[in-house]
């Protein structure tokens, strides 16, 4: 007899047939003689909708009552779940974040899980029922509910798997698993049987966004095997876990697009040591999240410093940076918000060279441009024309054989 925790996502308990479906599936493996938890997550849709009522009604809404609001998406599926279970036969009991004992720091909105208590689960599955647990919440040392940030499900079904030293951990979601790129985009795109956590992280924080990278970091972390499989089959999916001696063979894993990027472009910037800085620390001030990075000299003089955000900050920054400009003694930004951000990702790439020739290779020949180039030990990243995207995928996705 296993340990086995089972999380089911915002689509695969999105309605009432839903819920059913789920309940059946877990009932076949109740049946046989495995330990079960489940964790839920709200309906799919209904903590954005929370989220826009509070808006509505108070536009900087006191985090602890955010909070107290959205932990109740949770509270109605686990009950759902409860009931559904109870209808087929299959003994059950439904617990709040608190009440599983997820205790959390204080950081109302985006609180870190510090410890699992699970006393009452451990007492429940010894007597054979199926434990459900409300993903995205816990509580804190003065037993406020608390919740994990968004997508946080993902995170408080590994953490409980660690806690509970369960012997398997499936992460069901609306997806087979995870692809070597958006089938979407590219027809012959296959999905992975593993992956390693490193690769994982680099696709979630990216375009493929099958998991919460938190979650993922801390499966990580503890060492957490998990799988990322479809509710609505019964297909296998994709085993995550730390890297094995024969995925260095395979150089690229996959392939990631994010397609709301925009470029901001400083030109003209004089050129001194703290010009940088000002400029970062300023972004830094408004919230704006930088990634890829380039700086110039420029023929008039001073340097042309390049970077890549969020599509939606880009008007942000546009207003943020020129009186920082002018305090600096010049230079003049402009946004494009036309950007894609392409990245090849495996960690075979530590000790495989030529991956840039030929990616660079593969898009040139399609008369793709590259505007900025990125990189880190297991990743290559491209900025290129929104338009040209699909294109750019599907051109990486062939010269790196990911058809198969
Ligand atoms: N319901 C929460 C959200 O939408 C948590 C989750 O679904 O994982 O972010
Ligand atoms: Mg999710």
């Amino acid at each position: 007899m296993a340990l086995i925790v089972q999380k089911y996502g915002g689509t695969s308990v999105g309605d009432v047939d839903r819920i059913k479906n789920v309940a059946s599936r877990i009932k076949k493996t109740h049946a046989e003689g495995h330990g079960l938890i489940v964790v839920v997550s709200a309906r799919s849709g209904v903590t954005n909708e929370l989220i826009a009522r509070a808006k509505a009604i108070n536009d900087r809404p006191d985090t602890r009552e955010m909070d107290m609001l959205l932990a109740i998406g949770e509270q109605e599926t686990i009950a759902l779940t409860a009931m559904a279970l109870h209808a087929i036969g299959v003994p059950a009991v439904s617990y709040t974040g608190a009440q599983a004992g997820i205790l959390t720091d204080q950081v109302f909105t985006k609180a870190k899980i510090k410890q699992i208590v699970p006393k009452s689960i451990l007492k429940d599955l010894k007597e054979g029922r199926v434990v459900i647990v409300a993903g995205f919440q816990g509580m804190n040392e003065a037993g406020q509910i608390t919740t994990l940030g968004r997508g946080g499900s993902d995170l408080t079904a590994i953490a409980l798997a660690a806690a509970c030293k369960a012997d398997k951990c499936e992460i069901y979601t609306d997806v087979d698993g995870v692809y070597t790129a958006d089938p979407r985009i590219v027809k012959t795109a296959q999905k992975i049987e593993e992956i390693s956590y490193d690769e994982m992280l680099e696709l979630a924080s990216l375009g493929s966004k099958v998991m919460q990278s938190r979650s993922v970091e801390f499966a990580k972390k503890y060492g957490v095997v998990f799988e990322v499989r479809s509710s609505f089959n019964h297909n296998p999916g994709t085993i995550v876990k730390e890297e094995v001696a024969y995925m260095e063979k395979v150089v690229v894993r996959g392939i990631a697009v994010d397609k709301d990027q925009a470029k901001v472009v400083i030109s003209g910037l004089p050129d001194k040591p703290s010009s940088a800085a000002t400029i970062f620390t300023a972004l830094a001030e408004a919230s704006i999240n930088v990634d890829m990075i380039v700086q110039n000299v420029a023929h008039t003089g001073g340097v042309d410093l390049t970077f890549t955000v969020q599509r939606d900050d880009a008007q942000n920054a546009v207003k943020v940076l020129p009186p920082v400009l002018k305090k600096l003694g010049g230079g003049e930004v402009k946004a494009y918000d036309n950007i894609a951000k392409l990245s090849v990702v495996g960690v075979g790439m530590r000790t495989h060279a030529g991956v840039a020739a030929a990616l660079f290779t593969a898009l040139g020949d399609r008369g793709i441009n590259i505007q900025l180039i990125g990189t880190s030990e297991i990743k290559m990243t491209l900025a290129v024309e929104r338009a040209k995207a699909d294109e750019a995928v599907r051109a990486a996705h062939e010269a790196f054989g990911l058809s198969k």
